[in-house]
C-alpha cells in the first residue's frame, strides 16, 4: 500500500524524486554521524546520552512553547541577570528606597498635626463615646469630597436615607453568619433571594443558579476556580484561559492563585473591544474558559459577548461575562430606553456572569454575586471536606464565616430600590455619562476612546501628556483614574455625578485645565503625573512590581508621623 502511493507520488509530483533522494541522503549522513560519535562508546554511555538528549529536547520544548513563551522568559531572565550586577543592584536599591520614602512622606501628609499611630491595645478600654470621638478625628483625614461627586467611581450612591436604612439593617443582623445556616434561616433566605433576583435580571433559565460573594474579585476568582476544576476533571493538566487585555485584574489574580495560564487577547485599536478572531487563535485543547466584559473597567466597552459565546459553543468552553462594574446598569438599560446588544443568559453559550451589588446595586461594600447557567457548573465552585475532625464541612465560596449583616444590607438595598428605582438611576447615570462624553469630545486637544455606551468615559490626547490633565484636575478637587497602555484617564459616573451642576462643573474644569495645558503642550509632566507616564516605559516590569511592593508595605507602616511630611523623619 505504502510503496504504491510512493510510486504514484513519484509519477505525479514534479521534483518528488529529488526530494526523496535528498531526504534519504540526509538520513544516511545522520546515521553515519551518530554511529561515528557512538563508535567508541559503551552501551551504558549511549543509553545515558540518549536520556540526556531527550530531557534537553523536552526542556527546550517547554521553555519555548509552554506558558508565556520563550521570548518573554528570555527577557525576564536577562533582567534578572542584569540586576545581579553589583552596580545595577545598588542603583536599583537606592531608587527603590527613595520611592519608598516619598510614599511614606505622601501618607504622612494625611496625618493631622500631632497625630500618631496607635501601636498597641489601649491598656484601659475606651468608652463608646471616646471611641466615637476618636473615629471622628480619623474621619477628618479624608480629603477627596466623594460625597460631592468629586471621585471617579468610589461612591455609587451615598443617599442619606439609604445610609440610614443600611445602618438599621446592619444593627438587626450584626452578629449573623451564613456559615451557620441552621442558626440563621433569615440570612439563608435573604442570600437565596438576592441571587435569584439577580438571576432574573440577567434572564437566567430554570437551571440557573449562583452564590453571593464578598466582591467582584471573589466572584471572578470563583468562576475561574470552577472552570479550572471542570477542565481538570476532563483530564486537562495545564488549564489556560483566554482573556481580553481589558479584562479586570482579578482574572490574572485567579490565574496566579489557581495555577491557570492567562492568554491575553488585545483589543481592536479603534473600537477598544476584544478582537474575537485573535481570541479564537489562542484557543487550544487546554483552554478552560473564555472571558468578555460588559463593560470593562479601563474604557467601559462591552465586548462582543455573542461572538465570544459562539466560540464557547464551537469549542465546548465555558464563557464568563464580567458584569461586575455595570451589571446593575446594563440589566436595566433596555427598560430605561437605551438599547444594547445581548450580554446575558439569553445568549446560548454564556456560562457565568459576575455582577457587583456593591457598585451600581448601591449595596454596602463587601457584596457581589456569581451566577451560573446551571448547577453542574456551580458545583465546581463548592468546597466539601467529609473527613475533617471539625465535622463534615462545606462552603459555597472562598470564605468560611461570612458577614450576614452585609448580605442583609444588600438584600434591603435591592428591596428598597426595586426595578423602578434601578431603572431611574440607570437612566440618570447613562444620560449624564453621554452628556459628559459628548461634551469632552468638543474640547480641543482631547479625544474620547471608542464609543462608550455605559458609565465610563476615557480620554486621551495626541497633543500633550494626558496625566498632566489628571494632575490639573486633582488641584481642583477631582479624583480621576489613571490608565496605561495607552496612557489615558477615565471618569466612572455614579449617581453622585447626576446631581444638578456636577457634570457641568466637571466639563468646565476639564475645559479650563486643557486650555491651560494646550498653551504649552510639550511641557513635561512632573510629580505623580510623571510617575504614571514613566512607569510604562520601564521595560523590566518586575522593577515596577518592586516599587509597588513598597507601596503595599507603606500602607501598613506605622513608623512615620505627621512631621515627616515636612521633610523630618523620626
Ligand atoms: C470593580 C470591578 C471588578 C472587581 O470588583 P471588586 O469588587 O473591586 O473586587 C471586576 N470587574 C470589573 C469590570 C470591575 O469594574
Amino acid at each position: 500500500m505504502a510503496s504504491e502511493s510512493l510510486k504514484t507520488l513519484r509519477m505525479v509530483v514534479p521534483g518528488f524524486k529529488f526530494f526523496e533522494d535528498t531526504l534519504w541522503h540526509a538520513l544516511e549522513w545522520m546515521r553515519m554521524k551518530v554511529n561515528g560519535v557512538c563508535a567508541d562508546m559503551e552501551a551504558w554511555q549511549i543509553v545515558l546520552l540518549s536520556a540526556a538528549l531527550l530531557l534537553l529536547a523536552q526542556w527546550l520544548w517547554e521553555f519555548f512553547w509552554c506558558g508565556e513563551g520563550g521570548i518573554a522568559k528570555l527577557k525576564k531572565g536577562t533582567f534578572r541577570m542584569a540586576r545581579k550586577i553589583p552596580y545595577v543592584k545598588r542603583q536599583i536599591a537606592a531608587e527603590v528606597s527613595k520611592t519608598a520614602h516619598s510614599m511614606r512622606q505622601g501618607f504622612a501628609k494625611d496625618l493631622k498635626p500631632g497625630m500618631s499611630f496607635v501601636r498597641r491595645l489601649p491598656t484601659r478600654g475606651h468608652s463608646s463615646a471616646e471611641v466615637c470621638a476618636l473615629a471622628e478625628e480619623y474621619k477628618s483625614m479624608d480629603t477627596v469630597e466623594i460625597n460631592r461627586g468629586r471621585a471617579s467611581g468610589t461612591l455609587y450612591n451615598g443617599g442619606e436615607e439609604l445610609t440610614d436604612l443600611n445602618a438599621r439593617i446592619y444593627k438587626m443582623f450584626a452578629w449573623t453568619n451564613p456559615l451557620h445556616s441552621e442558626v440563621f434561616p433569615d440570612i439563608r433566605k435573604m442570600e437565596a433571594e438576592v441571587v435569584k433576583m439577580c438571576l432574573t435580571m440577567f434572564n437566567g433559565g430554570p437551571e440557573s443558579c449562583g452564590t453571593m460573594t464578598s466582591g467582584g474579585t471573589e466572584s471572578i476568582m470563583l468562576a475561574c476556580k470552577a472552570f479550572r476544576d471542570r477542565a481538570v476533571n476532563r483530564g486537562i493538566s495545564r488549564p489556560e484561559m483566554v482573556i481580553p487585555r481589558s479584562a479586570h485584574a482579578a482574572f490574572e489574580k485567579a490565574c496566579q492563585t489557581f495555577n491557570i495560564l492567562a492568554r491575553i487577547v488585545h483589543a481592536d485599536s479603534i473600537t477598544m473591544k476584544v478582537d474575537v478572531r485573535q481570541m479564537e487563535k489562542l484557543i487550544n485543547k487546554n483552554t478552560c474558559m473564555l472571558v468578555g466584559s460588559a463593560p470593562d473597567f479601563p474604557m467601559g466597552m462591552i465586548d462582543p459577548i455573542e461572538d465570544i459565546a459562539k466560540l464557547g459553543i464551537k469549542y465546548d468552553i465555558p464563557v464568563h461575562v464580567d458584569a461586575c462594574l455595570g451589571g446593575f446598569l446594563i440589566a436595566f438599560m433596555e427598560k430605561a430606553g437605551f438599547p444594547l446588544p445581548l450580554f446575558d443568559f439569553r445568549i446560548p453559550g454564556v456560562s457565568s456572569i459576575s455582577c457587583d451589588t456593591h457598585k451600581y446595586g448601591f449595596a454596602p461594600k463587601g457584596s457581589s454575586v456569581i451566577l451560573y447557567a446551571n448547577n453542574e457548573l456551580r458545583r465546581y465552585q463548592f468546597y466539601i471536606i467529609t473527613d475533617w475532625p471539625g465535622g463534615i464541612y462545606a462552603t459555597p465560596t472562598l470564605g468560611g464565616s461570612r458577614p450576614g449583616a452585609i448580605i442583609a444590607a444588600c438584600w434591603a438595598t435591592m428591596m428598597y430600590f426595586g426595578e423602578e428605582g434601578y431603572i431611574r438611576s440607570t437612566a440618570d447615570i447613562i444620560n449624564t455619562t453621554r452628556y459628559i462624553r459628548d461634551s469632552l469630545r468638543e474640547i480641543p486637544g482631547l479625544f474620547v476612546y471608542g464609543e462608550p455606551l455605559v458609565s465610563v468615559v476615557t480620554v486621551g490626547s495626541l497633543d500633550f501628556d494626558i496625566f498632566r490633565l489628571k494632575s490639573g484636575l486633582e488641584e481642583l478637587g477631582w479624583n480621576l483614574n489613571a490608565l496605561q497602555f495607552p496612557s489615558s484617564i477615565h471618569l466612572c459616573c455614579t449617581l453622585l455625578h447626576t446631581k444638578p451642576g456636577i457634570a457641568d462643573e466637571f466639563i468646565s474644569d476639564v475645559r479650563r485645565c486643557t486650555a491651560k495645558i494646550m498653551a504649552n503642550p510639550a511641557e513635561k509632566a512632573s510629580g505623580m503625573a510623571a510617575m504614571y507616564g514613566m512607569s510604562q516605559t520601564i521595560p523590566d516590569r518586575s522593577l515596577v512590581g518592586e516599587l509597588v511592593m513598597e507601596f503595599l508595605d507603606a500602607l501598613y507602616d506605622t513608623s512615620y508621623s505627621a512631621s515627616m511630611s515636612n521633610g523630618h523623619t523620626q
